[in-house]
C-alpha cells in the first residue's frame, strides 16, 4: 500500500514510518519540521520505499495514497502553547485538508486524537462514551478543543461523505526519539536525572498519568487502521496508573541517578488524574500493551544517554 504519515518526522510518526516500511508499504512522510527532526528519519532516507515531503498540513495537497495517518500537531504543552492559534489551525484546517484528500482519493484516514479530549476527567478510568470536562478558553484549549473539533470533522465527513475514518484517542506515550527539550514529563525527568539535576515536580506530584511505550502504541494504531468498519473513537494507552512522583522515583532508579526533587507551581488546567479503559481496543482489536513502565523506561534512557551529556 501507499501510506501517508503526516507528522512523520516526529516522535510517534517516525516509529510508525519505520513499522509501515518494514511491512513492505510505500511511505510518504509529510512534516513541516516544527517539532520533527531529520535525525528521526535519517535512517529511512535511503530506502526506496520512503519519501519525505516538507509541507504544512494547513495548506491543501493532492497525493495518491491508500491510507492516511494524520499525526501532524505538536503534542507537548510547551510546543502547542508556543503558537496557540497555529495549533488550532493545524488541528482544524489540517484535518479538513487531510479529510478532503481522503474523500477525493478514497483513502482510509486515521486521526491521532488524544486523552486530552477528556480534559480534567470526572470519570475514572475514562471510557470512550465519556464526553469530557474541558475548559474552552484555557491555555490547553488550543490543543484539547482543536483535537475535539478534529474528531467532529472526522465523524461528519464519515456521516456526510462516507469517508472511511478511524479515531485513536492516544494516552501519554513515551520512548526513544522524544526531544531532550520536548517539555513533557518523561523526557524532562530523564534528562534531569542523567544530568544529576533535581527533577521538576509540578504541584505536589500527586496527579496521575498512565504511560504507554511507543512500540505498544504503534501496534495499536496499525491494528485500528486495518480493522474494518470501526468508525468510533478507540482509547489506546497503558492502564498502569502512576503519580508523577512515582514516575520520578522510577526514572531516578532506572538512571542510577543521585538527583532529588524540586517543586514548581502546577500549570493551569493540569488534569488531576488519567487512566484509559481499554476494553474497546482489547475486544475489537485484540490489543493489549505488553511493555511495563520499568522496561520502557530502560529502553528510553538508553536512547537519551547517547544524546544527553551528564
Ligand atoms: P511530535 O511533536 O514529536 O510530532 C508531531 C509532528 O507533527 C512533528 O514532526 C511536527 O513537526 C509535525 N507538525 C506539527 N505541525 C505540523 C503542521 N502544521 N504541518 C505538518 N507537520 C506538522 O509529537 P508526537 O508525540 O509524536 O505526537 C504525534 C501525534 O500524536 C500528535 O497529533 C499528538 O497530538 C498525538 N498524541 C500524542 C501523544 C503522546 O503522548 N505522545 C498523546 C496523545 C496524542
Ligand atoms: N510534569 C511535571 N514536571 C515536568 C513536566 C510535567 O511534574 O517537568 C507534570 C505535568 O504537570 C502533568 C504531568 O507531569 O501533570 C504530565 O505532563 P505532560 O506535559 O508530559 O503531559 P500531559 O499533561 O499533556 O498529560
Amino acid at each position: 500500500m501507499r501510506i501517508l504519515v503526516t507528522g512523520g518526522a516526529g516522535f510517534i510518526g517516525s516509529h510508525l514510518c519505520e513499522r509501515l516500511i518494514s511491512e513492505g508499504n510505500d511511505v510518504l512522510c509529510l512534516d513541516n519540521f516544527f517539532t520533527g527532526r531529520r535525525e528521526n528519519i535519517f535512517h529511512l532516507l535511503d530506502n526506496p520505499r520512503f519519501e519525505l515531503l516538507r509541507h504544512d498540513v494547513t495548506e491543501p495537497i493532492l497525493l495518491e495514497v491508500d491510507q492516511i495517518y494524520n499525526l501532524a500537531c505538536p503534542a507537548s504543552p510547551v510546543h502547542y502553547q508556543y503558537n496557540p492559534v497555529k495549533t488550532v489551525k493545524t488541528n482544524v484546517m489540517g484535518t479538513i485538508n487531510m479529510l478532503g484528500l481522503a474523500k477525493r482519493v478514497r483513502a482510509r484516514i486515521l486521526q491521532a486524537s488524544t486523552s486530552e479530549v477528556y480534559g480534567d476527567p470526572e470519570r475514572h478510568p475514562q471510557t470512550e462514551d465519556y464526553w469530557g470536562n474541558v475548559n474552552p478558553i484555557g491555555i490547553r484549549s488550543c490543543y484539547d478543543e482543536g483535537k475535539r473539533l478534529a474528531e467532529t470533522l472526522m465523524t461528519d465527513y464519515h456521516r456526510q461523505n462516507n469517508v472511511d475514518i478511524r479515531i485513536a484517542r492516544i494516552f501519554n506515550t513515551y520512548g526513544p526519539r522524544m526531544l531532550e527539550d520536548d517539555g513533557r514529563v518523561v523526557s524532562n525527568f530523564i534528562v534531569q536525572a542523567l544530568r544529576g539535576e533535581p527533577l521538576t515536580l509540578y504541584g505536589e506530584g500527586e496527579q496521575t498519568r498512565s504511560f504507554c511505550y511507543v512500540d505498544d502504541l504503534i501496534e495499536g494504531l496499525v491494528r485500528l487502521m486495518n480493522v474494518d468498519g470501526l468508525h468510533e473513537p478507540v482509547n489506546l494507552g497503558n492502564p498502569g496508573e502512576f503519580t508523577i512522583k512515582q514516575l520520578a522515583e522510577e526514572v531516578i532508579k532506572v538512571c542510577g541517578s543521585q538527583s532529588g526533587f524540586t517543586y514548581l507551581p502546577l500549570p493551569a488546567d493540569d488534569p488531576r488524574q488519567r487512566k484509559p479503559d481499554i476494553t474497546r481496543a482489547q475486544t475489537l482489536l485484540g490489543w493489549n500493551p505488553t511493555i511495563p513502565l520499568r522496561d520502557g523506561l530502560k529502553r528510553t534512557v538508553e536512547d537519551f544517554r547517547s544524546r544527553v551529556k551528564a
